[in-house]
């Protein structure tokens, strides 16, 4: 619902809110909340640019009770008018949090809006305005409330409970597909090329070399470039790291990270430094020797074994297997199997193949650059 012509600003979060309120199974207002907790279990929900989550883990007694609710809380919701004006506080509230919105601290706020412009839904769109919140009402969110029976709705159920009836349940649910005209900007650059700027809160010469790229990247490109960064930047043998730690000791740690979304793709390596002189050494050797790196073969076998071999550790507990279930089925609307996954790892052993995905997605023409310097 964000960004969408028509739709009051702050609609898709002030739902989410009236929703956990009261539902037809718990009508009494916070009572499904109560009953989740007191029993040790935890429920929750969250709305994203453009989905909204709710949650609930309960000892396994309680599953079908739970599930249950938590339809009834998604689906059967009831709206009442002292909620709604309440709940036009509460996000109020919620939103004078948000001081560095689309980040937590002026360096993320700073990076996301004057180095490169990606938080495509801006603070009013996710939160509302206080007069877009003073005007909804019970009505204004049932009319909203029609956008949750889409198709595009998807449930995943870990644990003790009998999927028959999990799906007899959403079968039951109706579905209708409503078009919502929306408008995003694009993500871009602001400023691409090398510069610096004080921080009062960042303590090091924090150098980042970053990309991003607009176009949706499937899953084998994205493990592609997670590969490449955790093999550059690791702490076991990466070639970055050793170069500039254990040989040079010019840095305590290398941090690669990779952003994904709805909408754009990116990648962040941080050197944290001690100096300019140290920034100026990374900048000017830094692709010759990553280039050098992926030429070579061994550490790049040594390198897919350690990740496949770490791998096992990954999928151990319910909430691991949830959380990397939902991630699937947000960004690419599947779920991806392991055998998947190990599949494009292995082709890192390919140094030719390891050479395009450099090409494409690492060259200094994809890169941008940015200093955050300590204010003293
Ligand atoms: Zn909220």
């Amino acid at each position: 619902m964000h960004n969408c012509i028509g739709i009051l600003p702050g609609a898709a979060h002030m739902l989410e809110h009236n929703c956990c309120n009261r539902s037809e199974r718990y009508s009494e207002n916070g009572s499904f909340k109560k009953f989740v907790e007191l029993n040790g279990g935890m429920t929750n929900a969250t709305t994203f640019m453009r989905s909204t989550q709710f949650i609930a883990e309960v000892p396994y007694q309680h599953m079908h009770a739970t599930w249950d609710g938590l339809v009834s809380q998604v689906f059967e919701p009831i709206f009442k008018a002292h909620n709604t004006k309440l709940e036009a506080t509460i996000i109020s509230n919620e939103r004078n949090d948000e001081r560095w919105y689309p980040a937590g601290n002026e360096l993320g706020h700073y990076l996301s809006t004057h180095v490169y412009f990606d938080h495509l839904v801006s603070l009013r769109q996710t939160m509302g305005s206080d007069k877009d919140l003073e005007a909804f009402t019970p009505a204004l969110l049932r009319h909203y409330h029609r956008y949750y029976f889409s198709p595009k709705v998807y449930a995943i159920v870990a644990g003790e409970i009998d999927s028959d009836y999990v799906c007899e349940t959403l079968e039951r649910i109706p579905t209708e597909v409503i078009e919502m005209p929306i408008h995003f900007e694009t993500p871009r650059w602001v400023k691409k090329e090398y510069h610096e700027r004080k921080f009062r809160d960042v303590g090091r010469w924090e150098y980042r070399l970053s990309a991003m790229f607009h176009e949706p990247l499937d899953v084998s490109t994205i493990e592609a470039i997670n590969f490449i960064l955790e093999y550059m930047a690791n702490t076991t043998h990466g070639p970055l790291y050793e170069w500039l730690r254990t040989r040079k000791g010019i840095t305590y740690d290398t941090n690669p990270s990779q952003c994904v979304n709805e909408f754009c793709h990116g990648w962040t390596v941080l050197f944290p430094m001690s100096n300019r002189s140290h920034v100026k050494y990374v900048r000017d050797n830094v692709y010759k020797q990553m280039r050098k790196a992926l030429r070579d073969r061994e550490r790049l076998n040594l390198e897919a074994d350690r990740i496949l071999n770490g791998r096992i550790f990954n999928l151990q507990t319910i909430g691991s297997q949830v959380d990397v279930a939902q991630n699937d089925l947000r960004y690419f609307d599947r779920i991806v199997t392991e055998t998947e996954i190990n599949g494009y790892i292995n082709k890192m052993r390919n140094v030719d193949f390891v050479q395009t995905i450099y090409n494409r997605y690492f060259a200094p023409e994809h890169v941008g650059e940015f200093c955050a310097v300590p204010e003293s």
